[in-house]
């Protein structure tokens, strides 16, 4: 079981709502410091270890200031999101670059800023040298097991994935490095998405820790660190149980203790990119309930759509729903939860049971979607013309700092040349 809670009472969100308007996210900064200190406590068993944050799951420097603040490094895959880990203090190996298909560009920054890069193809040692004019110290590997690994349900088979390299090219690909001088290696996977099976991630761990020896043996490369990648889920139904950070860690040193140290790779040292499960839980979307419709089902319209979050439209994802003020109410029936969009999949909740929900633009009850501090906001889009929301955060102290203002018509517009429009055409 998981515990759904929200932070703020429905007559504090009435008095925020004077300040900021629904929708908007909210962010636990509390909650969110508290986990990240659970999870470097029990990853301390390790050496070395850091977290680089997935920045791409919540794309916000102040949440990165945040983590920052608290010892994590970032994960990025883009030119933009370099940027994002530059604007919120994270710099050098704190930093790991995993992008694949990878623009000249993109290494060129990583570099400046000294940045871990990890390769996700063989093709790139000679992109990279030629890109950078000579190889970086430290170089990494993003590894794809291919069919030693099971599927997972939204990153599929790793067979079928595009990212990584065979085992054979990341033998061939040390070997390549260490003669042309490059002294420092990682080896990188990233298998899963969503996974809340303990076994799943330790499976990954004793692979990594396998062909690490094996790196060792063949080629003579002592690693500097494996990365795990992230992929570790988070329960969005209440039915469903966290991953425990103890356990993962203590099962991984397990592991690590009967594969990498009697190998001599006890320096070897852990990292890890997870995004989901550091901030995912902490942030809550909400909205209010403006129109119900009733025709061969029942419908709760929102003032928020998949724009603003589109986990429920592309994977079907379950999102917890609550209504402020009415937590322990009995359901009233079964309602599809949507949004304006013109595309039917713009659902929130389909055939929920709820309780009895008022509507109205002024009046209506909050609706409060859980589970959204990761791959919320940022998987936002402006099909339609909607313009996504922005974000809070709810500090320590009980007080709320707004961190992103919701999009204006201005802002749509903004990529536009009126000028050149108004001269266009008649
Ligand atoms: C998306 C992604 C992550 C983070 O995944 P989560 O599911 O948010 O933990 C980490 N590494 C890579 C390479 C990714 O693409």
């Amino acid at each position: 079981m998981s515990v759904k809670n929200f932070p703020l009472s429905k007559v504090q969100i009435e008095e925020l709502e004077k300040r900021y308007p629904t929708p908007f996210y909210l962010y636990d900064e509390k909650q969110i410091r508290e986990n990240v200190r659970a999870l470097l406590r029990a990853f301390s068993v390790f050496p070395g270890y850091t977290e680089h944050f997935a920045v791409k799951a919540l794309p916000n420097p102040f949440i990165l200031k945040i983590l920052k603040d608290e010892g994590l490094g970032a994960d990025c895959s883009s030119f933009t999101e370099l940027l994002l880990a530059d604007m919120a203090g994270i710099r050098g190996e704190a930093i790991m670059l995993t992008a694949n298909e990878t623009p000249s560009r993109e290494y060129l920054k990583a570099r400046d800023l000294g940045a871990v890069i990890n390769l996700d193809d063989f093709t790139h040692l000679d992109f990279l040298e030629k890109t950078l004019g000579s190889l970086p110290e430290l170089v990494s590997f993003r590894y794809n097991p291919g069919p030693l690994k099971g599927g997972n349900a939204i990153l599929g088979k790793p067979e079928e994935a595009k990212y990584g390299f065979t085992r054979e090219q990341l033998i061939e690909g040390y070997r390549i490095l260490k003669e042309k001088g490059v002294k420092r290696f990682g080896l990188h996977t990233m298998v899963a998405s969503n996974e809340l099976s303990l076994d799943y991630h330790l499976e990954t761990g004793r692979i990594l820790f396998e062909l690490a020896v094996e790196i060792k043996n063949k080629t003579g490369v002592k690693l500097e660190f494996v990365n795990l990648g992230g992929g570790l889920g988070i329960p969005y139904r209440p039915e469903q149980e966290a991953v425990s950070w103890e356990a993962l860690a203590g099962g991984l040193r397990k592991l690590y203790d009967d594969i990498a140290v009697p190998a001599s790779l006890g320096g070897l040292a852990i990292h890890t990119e997870y995004g989901r499960p550091i901030t995912g839980p902490y942030g809550w979307l909400v909205a209010r309930a403006i129109h119900r419709k009733s025709i061969y089902r029942e419908y709760i319209g929102l003032n928020a759509s998949m724009a603003d979050l589109m986990r429920p439209a592309l994977y079907g994802a379950y999102h917890h729903i609550t209504i402020p003020g009415k937590e322990g109410e009995a359901a009233a029936g079964k309602y599809d939860v949507v949004g304006s969009l013109c595309e039917n999949n713009d659902k929130f909740a389909v055939q929920r049971e709820l309780p009895p929900i008022e509507v109205g633009e002024r009046s209506g009850d909050f609706v409060v979607i859980h589970d959204v501090g990761a791959h919320g906001r940022a998987m936002g889009f402006n099909y339609n013309g909607k313009l996504r929301c922005g974000e809070l955060l709810l500090r320590e102290d009980g007080s709320i700092l707004r961190i992103r203002r919701p999009e204006t018509v201005e802002d749509y517009f903004a990529t536009l040349d009126l000028q050149a429009l108004s001269r266009f055409g008649t």
